[in-house]
């Protein structure tokens, strides 16, 4: 058998193009064949299964090689392969008319940064790398003859018999010279390892297994103990202390969606943690970029997330609008937040022990999602001074005795600095007052959203005033000065304590511990706060 012939194509020559717009990132390639090739290696699984191929199955495996002499990559795969027929009509035509449409659909777009990664191109993404591409393949049908296709990137083909015994494709990749990097094995390792890792059918390369086809998240939890789950965890991220707690994600209807969300110990400001979720498309690594799918405030936690439900081939503003992503990300939150509720519930000692990792996704998550805000005010909780927990129902009434307003609103009051405001703190207790802590990242934003939320609740910063008027009822003492007096002093202060953004109040013998008192005006604080948390703040 020799036949030449044409591949059909609407452009002139794809070859070109696809280089052009594929030129972020050059690594797919690799996960593209390998991806086919375990396409190839469970279809004949799955034939085997059905009765429609006898053959052995069990180890079916996918090997990569490098000649460096010769200047090519092989995959080799022990899968289904393909007869001449087959190969006319998945590779010559089907794949590039894929392409075309790709490229006919975004070429105007300004788009295509964003979309490689994304967008498969299949088996023609090979020709990013190498200037003639070789399949030498075998189909596992009877008497099927094996067949040596060959194409130099240009629209032509060659298709002749091949010398294969052995059911499976080999995909030869002649490297073109700028690609002589993948003849470098770690580089074909890096690749594998961020690709490859957890795909379902064993990968050889370099004399070792390099994937686990097992990961965790594709079993069923009752298989699981804790300590698979810390396993798995180091496997994803090796140098990271031991998560705190995680939730297996699994359900089949109304989408498809596996995976593990894993709650960090939190050792540094969260944002700079480069352990980021990862998300696969069956046990294909697809990207970090998780936007969209989880919801910014779960983007810190750490994991697995594998859906073939996402789609992956379309732009980031039509991802925002599928409805699978969405019922995806409420689906992701509710699960968080069942998982919280029932830590807390189930044991609240250890539930506050790990609260100081915890808080930070609580309070974002109910500063920007309702629904979620709804579930975690069951369980968020306040700190005092003295490191003492306590709800958003248990506090108010812990404190109401005592600090309630003539308006009838509980003042909780809060300190954001235990140091710097000791001598406030301590004026509070004296008198039987109860401190809260409020020095975390997001505090400020959070107590003027509890107070919008909550009836008949004000915070006040603990040196907003003079602590007998914080709660609004006893009168200020008199001063032993007199007006003239006070007002020098306060002139004194207000040189010696010069802020550029504050404006410092000066109260004059304002309680009995302290000859003067300074404060700050609880409206003050928090435009400073807000002020802080702005990006270039000074
Ligand atoms: P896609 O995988 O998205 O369908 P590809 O261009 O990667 O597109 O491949 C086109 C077709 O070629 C596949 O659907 C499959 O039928 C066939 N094919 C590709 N690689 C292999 C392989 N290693 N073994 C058997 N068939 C393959």
């Amino acid at each position: 058998m020799q036949e030449k012939g044409t591949i059909s194509v609407h452009s002139e020559n794809i070859f070109p193009i696809i280089k052009k717009f594929l030129y972020s990132d050059h690594d797919v390639f690799l996960r593209e064949l390998v991806a086919n090739a375990v396409d190839a290696t469970q279809k004949l699984k799955q034939l085997a299964s059905l009765g429609e191929y006898d053959g052995e199955v069990s180890k079916l495996r996918i090997q990569i090689t490098i000649n460096e002499k010769l200047k090519t990559l092989t995959i080799s795969d022990q899968g289904l392969g393909m007869t001449a027929e087959e190969i006319k009509e998945y590779i010559n035509q089907v794949a590039f008319s894929g392409a075309t449409a790709f490229v006919e659909k975004y070429k105007d777009k300004g788009q295509q940064q964003q979309l490689i990664g994304f967008f498969g191109l299949g088996f023609y993404s090979a020709f990013m790398v190498a200037d003639r591409v070789d399949i030498i393949t075998k189909s596992y049908q009877k008497d099927a003859e094996s067949v040596h296709w060959t194409c130099d990137g240009s629209t032509a083909f060659e298709l002749r018999k091949a010398v294969k015994k052995e059911v499976g494709t080999d995909i030869v990749l002649h490297l073109n010279a700028d690609s002589e990097e993948f003849l470098q094995k770690h580089k074909i390792k890096e690749i594998l390892n961020r690709y490859c890792k957890f795909l379902p059918v064993e990968i050889e390369f370099d004399g070792e297994v390099i994937n686990n086809t097992q990961p965790i998240w594709i079993k069923s939890p009752s298989e699981l103990k804790e300590e698979d789950y810390l396993k798995f965890y180091k496997e994803l991220y090796p140098f990271s202390p031991d998560p705190l707690f995680w939730i297996h994600l699994n359900v089949d209807y109304p989408f498809n969606l596996t995976g593990v969300l894993y709650f960090p110990q939190v050792t540094q400001k969260l944002e700079h943690s480069s352990n980021k979720i990862q998300l696969y498309a069956k046990q294909v690594f697809i990207t970090e970029e998780v936007k969209d799918i989880v919801p910014p405030f779960l983007m810190l936690l750490h994991g697995v997330i594998d859906s073939p439900d996402i789609p992956l081939n379309v732009s980031r503003s039509y991802l925002q609008a599928d409805s699978n992503v969405k019922k995806i990300n409420t689906y992701i939150t509710k699960k968080v937040a069942d998982k919280l509720d029932e830590l807390f519930k189930k044991d609240r000692k250890s539930y506050e022990e790990k609260w100081p990792s915890i808080e930070l996704f609580v309070k974002y998550g109910m500063l920007t999602e309702d629904k979620f805000y709804e579930k975690a005010k069951d369980f968020v909780l306040f700190k005092t001074v003295d490191s003492e927990y306590f709800t958003l129902s248990e506090y108010p009434e812990r404190v109401k005795e005592k600090q309630t307003d003539s308006e009838q609103h509980t003042i909780i009051l809060y300190a954001n600095n235990v140091d710097k405001q000791d001598l406030y703190i301590q004026a509070c207790k004296r008198r039987g007052f109860d401190v809260l802590l409020f020095d975390g990242q997001l505090d400020s934003h959070f107590l003027e959203t509890l107070e919008r939320k909550l009836d008949k609740v004000r915070f006040k910063s603990v040196d907003a005033e003079p602590v007998d008027k914080l709660i609004g009822k006893s009168e200020q003492q008199a001063s032993l000065l007199d007006e003239k007096e006070q007002n020098k002093l306060q002139d004194i202060y207000k040189q010696a304590i010069r802020d550029a953004t504050v404006v410092w109040s000066v109260v004059p013998m304002a309680s009995d511990e302290l000859p003067v008192v300074i404060t700050v005006p609880e409206f003050v604080k928090r435009l400073h706060a807000m002020a802080q948390l702005q990006p270039n703040a000074g």
